[in-house]
C-alpha cells in the first residue's frame, strides 16, 4: 500500500474534550482522551496547539506501507520532516490516530481484520475489566468514593458470556444502590463510601472485582487524603494490604502514588492478585523496566494514547510477556465510537481489555471483541 495523504481533523470524545480524527483511504481512526493523566504519559494532541494536525493536512507521506513493522519507515518519516529530536513530541494522540489508521487501511486493502495485521497466528481473546461504580476524577457529583474505579472481572469460557454477565451485574449494582447517573466512564455514580461499594460488590460471587485507586489524584503533601482520614505511605500501604484481604480483591491499580516503585512492592503480590500499575508505568518503557528491576507489579495498565508509538507498544507487550506482567490494554476516561481497541488487544494477545461496561462508547469494543470472537469461531 502506498500511503501518499491523509485527512485529520479536530473531534470532541465522550466528554466534549478535544481530541483527533484521521481519514484515510475510506477508513478513519481517532485517539482517546484521558483526565487522571500520569505525570510520565506522552502529551496527547491537544497540548501542542494543533500544528501536527496542520502538518498531517498538508505532507505527501510518499512510504510503502505493506507490513506492521513498516510503521518504522513512518515514524522515521515524521521525525525527518518535523525535525523533531523525538518522536513523541508529535503527540501522542495524532501518532496514534496516525498509526491506527495507517493500520486499518493496510486491513482493509489485504481484506483482513486490523487484528491479523499485528498478529497472524495467536488466537487468545482477552478477559474484560469493566467500571461498574465510579469515584474520583471522574465523578460529577460531590459526595463520591475516593477510589477511582470499582471494576468487575468476569470468568465465564466465552467473550459473549462474560459481556453478559457484566451487564447483568451492572444492571443489578443499579437497583441495589439506586443509581441514576453515570459518570465519565459510564458507571454508576454514588455517594456510598468505598468500603461500602466494596461491600456490595463481594456480594457477587460469580465474578472478581477489583479496584483502580488511581492514589496519586488524592496525594497531597506526602499524604494520601481521604474524606476522614489522612494516611502517610505505611498506612496507606497496611490499608490496601487490608482491603486485599476482606475483600478478596483480585485486581488492584495504583494502589500508591505514581513515583513509589518501592511501596508498591510492598503490595501483596500473591500470584491470586494483580498489583497494576497504570500512572506508575505511564507505558513508557524506561517506567517499566524500573517497575520489573524493584518488583513492583505483577500487571500493567497499556493505554496506546499514553505512548503513540504502535512499535513501541509492541516492544512493552515483548517485555511484559518476558517478565511474566500480565498486560491489560486500557481505553481512556474521554472515548471516541473508535473500537480499535479490541482488535489491538487480540493482535498484541493482551490477558484483559478494561474499556467499560455501558454507554455505546464502550459497548464499541466490547462488541467488536464478540464479534472477533464470533469470526475465530468459524
Ligand atoms: C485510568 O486511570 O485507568 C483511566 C482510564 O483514566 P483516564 O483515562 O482518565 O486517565
Ligand atoms: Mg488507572
Amino acid at each position: 500500500m502506498l500511503l501518499k495523504k491523509i485527512h485529520a481533523r479536530k473531534i470532541k470524545d465522550s466528554r466534549g474534550e478535544q481530541t483527533i480524527e484521521i481519514f484515510l483511504n475510506g477508513v478513519k481512526a481517532s485517539s482517546p482522551s484521558g483526565k487522571s493523566k500520569g505525570k510520565h504519559e506522552t502529551p496527547s494532541y491537544h497540548n501542542s496547539l494543533g500544528w501536527n494536525i496542520k502538518f498531517l493536512n498538508s505532507v505527501s507521506f510518499n512510504i510503502e506501507i505493506n507490513h506492521f513493522n513498516d510503521l518504522k519507515k513512518l515514524e522515521l518519516f515524521i521525525k525527518k520532516k518535523t525535525k523533531l529530536s523525538d518522536i513523541k513530541l508529535f503527540g501522542a494522540n495524532a501518532l496514534f490516530a496516525l498509526e491506527c489508521s495507517v493500520l486499518k487501511s493496510l486491513a482493509k486493502e489485504k481484506h483482513l481484520p486490523l487484528y491479523k495485521i499485528i498478529n497472524q497466528t495467536e488466537k487468545k481473546l482477552p478477559v474484560p475489566v469493566g467500571n461498574a461504580i465510579g469515584g474520583g476524577l471522574h465523578s460529577h457529583n460531590e459526595n463520591h468514593p475516593v477510589f477511582q474505579e470499582f471494576l468487575l472481572i468476569p470468568k465465564e469460557k466465552s467473550s459473549k458470556e462474560n459481556y453478559k454477565t457484566m451487564k447483568k451485574i451492572y444492571e443489578q449494582i443499579r437497583k441495589i444502590i439506586s443509581a441514576k447517573e453515570k459518570n465519565d466512564e459510564g458507571a454508576w455514580q454514588t455517594s456510598l463510601s468505598d468500603e461500602e461499594v466494596l461491600e456490595i460488590l463481594s456480594r457477587f460471587k460469580d465474578v472478581r472485582i477489583g479496584i483502580d485507586v488511581a492514589a496519586s489524584s488524592f496525594y497531597k503533601s506526602l499524604t494520601y487524603n481521604y474524606k476522614n482520614k489522612f494516611l502517610d505511605r505505611i498506612t496507606q500501604i497496611s490499608y490496601i494490604n487490608f482491603l486485599i484481604k476482606k475483600f478478596n480483591l483480585f485486581y488492584i491499580e495504583d494502589p500508591l502514588q505514581e513515583e513509589d516503585f518501592e511501596g508498591f512492592s510492598k503490595i501483596d503480590h500473591s500470584p491470586q492478585h494483580l498489583v497494576v500499575g497504570d500512572d506508575l508505568t505511564a507505558t513508557q518503557i524506561s517506567r517499566i523496566k524500573k517497575a520489573i528491576s524493584y518488583k513492583s507489579i505483577n500487571a500493567m495498565i497499556i493505554k496506546p494514547n499514553q505512548n503513540g508509538s504502535l512499535i513501541e507498544l509492541k516492544q512493552i507487550f515483548d517485555i511484559c510477556k518476558k517478565h511474566r506482567i500480565k498486560t491489560i490494554l486500557s481505553h481512556r476516561s474521554g472515548e471516541t465510537l473508535d473500537n480499535a481497541l479490541a482488535d489491538l488487544a487480540v493482535g498484541f494477545q493482551a490477558d484483559f481489555i478494561k474499556c467499560g461496561i455501558a454507554t455505546k462508547w464502550r459497548e464499541a469494543k466490547l462488541e467488536r471483541l464478540v464479534e472477533i470472537e464470533r469470526s475465530l469461531k468459524k
